[in-house]
């Protein structure tokens, strides 16, 4: 096998193969994925990917950057934010002309639709800008960019899992992969390494995310000392369907969907008089949350797992079957419904982590502290934070963050690997992951399966989309028992080929270590922000809290500092919709 290589790239969804693909122009590059690569989450993306194209209605960058920063409550880094929307239009046409084949409108441009959060002249009204492909935008991009990695001979390595990175002081030389066919661990050197693992959802019991989102790139770099930014935000998407997390796209709203309570009320009247059912996910959520608790639910019985409806009947059959044709096959499939017909039950649903590894512009990861960036580490896509999202992630902008992004981050990393040279790798680089493999195949104590279904409870409860002090406590408190259960826990299949047993083992290390600092960031934060609402500090403290959080593990605890945000372009207002 191959074990050098001039760039590596681990993670084959839209960040990584767009960085893939521009870093190929420069030297030899292998994407690393634990996936076979079609199959990583972008694929599931479903709703769009919002550009100010203008095509059915006037709209500009600008509208789009201001809405981003609203959106995110004023925790957005302004500047990463106007290169978003400013890119996001030739991203697009890019990705057109590469054979993305978007729905169009009738005299044949890129068609467009309203999502939540996204208007016109700054918050007058909803504007179509989200461009889309059916409701399988991710599909489509996922395809094609893959196709052009192929195309640029860009090399793959499905189904390896990386377990370390290699670090030599602030510089990364490469990283420790394991073979999921052969079971073996294999040393890979590189000049630069790009991590775009995607999100962390599975660390929450109901999330729209897949089995396999379970913050690998995030939990490696923690691990090697790397500071993680803002991970207290972690977005609740309104509706998934209720009592299983899987994604109705907020399309449906665009689309003219509307939510309503057991009295058949459309309750967004109340909450956002201007944008109703098209407002920011964090404000929708928290709405049903507290339609809930008033005993508006369908149940009525004030539980937080108690639902309301997503009434898409208005649409008529044709609407639904060529607009959003998937969603209605969720309906069918997984509640014996019709939505053309039937309202959807729905329920908000853990689904996209704002926080992540610090970039800046070009995906260079952050050291913290003043000290730079490392050295041949680069990060974007979910797992990063440039941060374009702040607090709260507006529908459409993750896709457009993975392709703006990770674009930039590829043309850079062809300029360093252009100029630089091999880095040595020491013996003995790879003993950490060889411990580590060893120690969870000789383990004494209980499968991992407990520990997983405990951790995925309590922050469902207790770090969910309404928090509290005390209950983030306990919550900190299980999370400490559950890690030192973990250091006895074992794998129980003695086979080498595709052990999904140690993997889902290795996996859970991740998950623990990143709720365990997402709790700490939390807990820490003393005011209401986007997507972090706590019952106890119940404002948001511009004063005291307009910043970056980040935090480091230091022998296994959390250690936080902060970091300014760039307010260059607007400065921060009240958040009304
Ligand atoms: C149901 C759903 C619908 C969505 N709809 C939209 C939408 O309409 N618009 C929008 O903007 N956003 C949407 N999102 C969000 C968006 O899809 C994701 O945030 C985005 O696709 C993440 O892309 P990524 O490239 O960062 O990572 P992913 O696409 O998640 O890819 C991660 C890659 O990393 C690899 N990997 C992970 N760990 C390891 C490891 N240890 N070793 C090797 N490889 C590893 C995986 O194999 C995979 O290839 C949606 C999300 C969901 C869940």
């Amino acid at each position: 096998m191959q074990t050098e290589y001039d760039a590596v790239i681990v993670g084959a969804g839209g960040a990584g193969l767009y960085a893939a693909l521009e870093a190929s122009d420069a030297g030899r590059v292998a994407v690393i994925s634990k996936l076979y690569p079609v199959r990583s989450h972008t694929g599931t993306a479903q709703g769009g990917i919002g550009a100010a194209l203008g095509n059915l209605e006037e709209d500009k960058p600008e509208w789009h950057a201001f809405d981003t920063i609203k959106g995110g409550d004023y925790l957005v880094d302004q500047d990463a934010a106007a290169i978003l929307a400013d890119e996001a239009v030739q991203a697009v046409y890019d990705l057109e002309n590469m054979g993305l084949p978007f729905s169009r409108t009738p005299d044949g441009r890129i068609d467009q639709r309203r999502f939540g959060g996204h208007t016109r002249n700054f918050g007058e009204a909803p504007v179509r800008r989200a461009c889309y492909a059916a409701d399988r935008t991710g599909h489509m991009i996922l395809q094609t960019l893959y196709q052009q990695c192929i195309k640029n001979d860009v090399e793959f390595l499905a189904e390896f899992h990386a377990v370390d990175l290699i670090m030599d002081g602030p510089a990364c030389r490469g990283l420790v992969v394991l073979e999921l066919r052969t079971g073996e661990l294999h040393t890979i050197r590189s000049k630069a390494v790009m991590l775009a693992t995607g999100g962390f959802g599975r660390m929450f019991k109901t999330t729209s995310n897949a089995y396999a989102n379970t913050g690998d790139g995030l939990a490696l770099a923690l691990r090697r000392g790397v500071p993680l930014e803002d991970m207290e935000f972690y977005q609740f998407h309104p509706t998934g369907i209720a009592g299983l997390g899987i994604l109705i796209t907020e399309a449906v709203r665009g689309e003219g969907g509307i939510l309503r309570n057991r009295q058949g009320e459309r309750f967004m009247e109340e909450y956002a008089p201007k944008l109703l059912d098209l407002a920011p996910r964090d404000l929708i959520s928290k709405a049903i949350l507290s339609e809930l608790k008033r005993g508006n639910g369908m149940r009525g019985d004030r539980q937080i797992d108690d639902y309301v409806l997503l009434d898409a009947t208005k649409l008529g059959k044709e609407v639904v079957e060529e607009k959003i044709p998937d969603i209605a096959d969720f309906c069918r499939t997984y509640l014996g419904i019709d939505p053309a017909v039937q309202p959807i039950p729905v329920q908000p649903t853990a689904h996209y982590g704002m926080g992540g590894i610090p970039t800046d512009l070009h995906g260079r990861v952050h050291r913290g502290g003043g000290e730079g960036s490392y050295l041949g580490l680069y990060a974007a896509g979910e797992c990063a934070c440039v941060s374009v999202h702040g607090a709260n992630r507006l529908g459409t902008n993750s896709l457009v963050d993975l392709v703006v992004f990770g674009r930039r981050a590829g043309r850079h990393i062809a300029d360093f690997i252009a100029n630089a040279d091999l880095g040595r790798v020491a013996s003995g680089s790879d003993s950490y992951a060889r411990d580590k493999v060893a120690r969870l195949k000789s383990g004494k104590g209980a499968h991992g399966g407990k520990i997983r279904e405990t951790l995925q409870k309590t922050m469902m409860e207790q770090v969910g989309v309404i928090r509290e002090g005390s209950e983030m406590r306990a919550a900190i408190a299980t999370i400490e028992g559950i890690r030192d259960d973990y250091r006895e826990a074992r794998v129980q299949d003695p086979d080498a080929s595709f052990n999904t047993d140690l993997l889902e083992l290795l996996e859970l290390e991740n998950l623990l270590d990143l709720a365990y600092v997402t709790a700490h960031a939390a807990l820490r934060r003393e005011e209401s922000r986007g997507g972090h609402t706590r019952s106890d500090f119940p404002e948001r403290d511009d004063g005291r809290w307009l910043r970056h959080s980040l935090v480091r593990l230091a022998d296994g605890k959390p250690e936080f500092s902060d970091k300014s945000v760039d307010t260059s372009l607007f400065a921060p207002k009240p958040r009304v919709y």
